[in-house]
């Protein structure tokens, strides 16, 4: 059977874009690998309504809505390829299963963070290891915060954490800042740790934190650190298609125009993966634009 569309990613975006699909009576594949960026945060912060809620039971709540649609059909599992189908649609394969064809594509698998290699920071990542003070930093207001550096994005996000607390950048061996960012950041009251960052430590608990011991062998007291994450794309679907990418702050992402379309004809993207803004409530926006934007194309462009 061709669908009229595929979506791949079944998170914010994808069941975003799906959910006007189904609306508009159309057919409907969404594939997810069930790994949203999320994952590792207990709550998800600021979206419409739901404040405060696990991210997985929020995305396990749309995707039972979605499933209301008879129209709509979803399957687990990992797609691993995307290709024209020489008919106007596209083929893309999973890692089991059948092939799956459809009229249309809507890229929204998300993005991977690279994080950084030290000790004890990737088991506190969404716990005590954040990189979003809008998704994560309430709870840690006027406490004591951190700012791991990672390149000149580190020294603007210095600035803004020290909103809501106390904040020491660790500039980890690098040499910066120049006279002009120091006197920034003495202007804000942040702190600056000059030597490398060896390991984190400590908490109450598996994941919350002491502090950060640094080269000269001091544990520097702290309840959370805050990282600019570099990214990259989730999946290779984008690249196998030959879609142009565009340089965002924290690495690559899907070019589109205002209405979500990439620059392959009939292949629409949404979501983290294809915004400089990256946040659960913008994906799911950019998901509803995909989907609309997708349904026109089937009334008016007959490809
Ligand atoms: C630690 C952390 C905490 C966060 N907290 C908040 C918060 O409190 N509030 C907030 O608004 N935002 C938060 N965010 C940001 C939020 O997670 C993202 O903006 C949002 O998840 C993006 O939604 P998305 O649908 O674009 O991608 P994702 O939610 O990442 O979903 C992509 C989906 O595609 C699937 N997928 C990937 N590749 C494939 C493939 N090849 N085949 C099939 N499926 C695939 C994935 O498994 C996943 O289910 C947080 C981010 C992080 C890292």
């Amino acid at each position: 059977m061709r669908h009229d569309a595929l979506i791949v990613g079944g998170s914010f975006a994808g069941l975003s874009a799906a959910m006007q699909l189904a609306r508009a009576r159309r057919s409907v594949c969404v594939v997810d690998a069930g790994a949203p960026r999320n994952r590792f945060a207990a709550a998800s912060h600021g979206f419409f309504g739901q404040d405060g809620e696990p991210p997985l039971a929020m995305i396990a709540q749309a995707r039972e809505r979605l499933l209301a649609y008879p129209s709509v059909r979803f399957v687990s599992g990992h797609a691993v390829d995307a290709a024209l189908d020489g008919a106007g649609g596209f083929v893309v394969s999973l890692e089991a299963g059948e092939p799956i064809s459809a009229s249309r594509l809507v890229l929204a698998f998300g993005v991977h963070d690279m994080l950084p290699e030290i000790a004890g920071l990737r088991e506190r990542w969404g716990a005590s290891v954040l990189h979003c003070p809008y998704c994560h930093g309430y709870e840690f207001g006027g406490r004591q915060l951190g700012v791991l550096y990672r390149g000149p994005l580190s020294l603007h996000q210095a600035q803004l954490i020290a909103e809501w607390g106390p904040t020491t950048l660790f500039l980890d061996g690098e040499e910066v800042p120049d006279d002009a960012e120091s006197a920034a950041l003495h202007a804000r009251g942040i702190a600056i740790e000059p030597g490398r960052v060896l390991a984190l430590e400590g908490g109450d608990t598996p994941r919350s934190l002491a502090g950060v011991r640094v080269v000269d062998g001091r544990l520097v007291p702290l309840d959370a650190l805050y990282i600019v994450p570099r990214t990259r794309m989730s999946s290779p679907l984008a690249e196998q298609l030959g879609c142009a990418f565009d340089d965002g702050p924290f690495g690559p992402v899907i070019r589109t125009d205002a209405l979500k379309q990439t620059t392959v004809a009939g292949v629409h993207a949404a979501g983290d993966a294809a915004q400089f803004m990256q946040n659960a409530t913008l994906a799911s926006a950019d998901g509803v634009l995909a989907g609309v934007s997708l349904h026109r194309s089937l009334v008016f462009d007959q490809r």
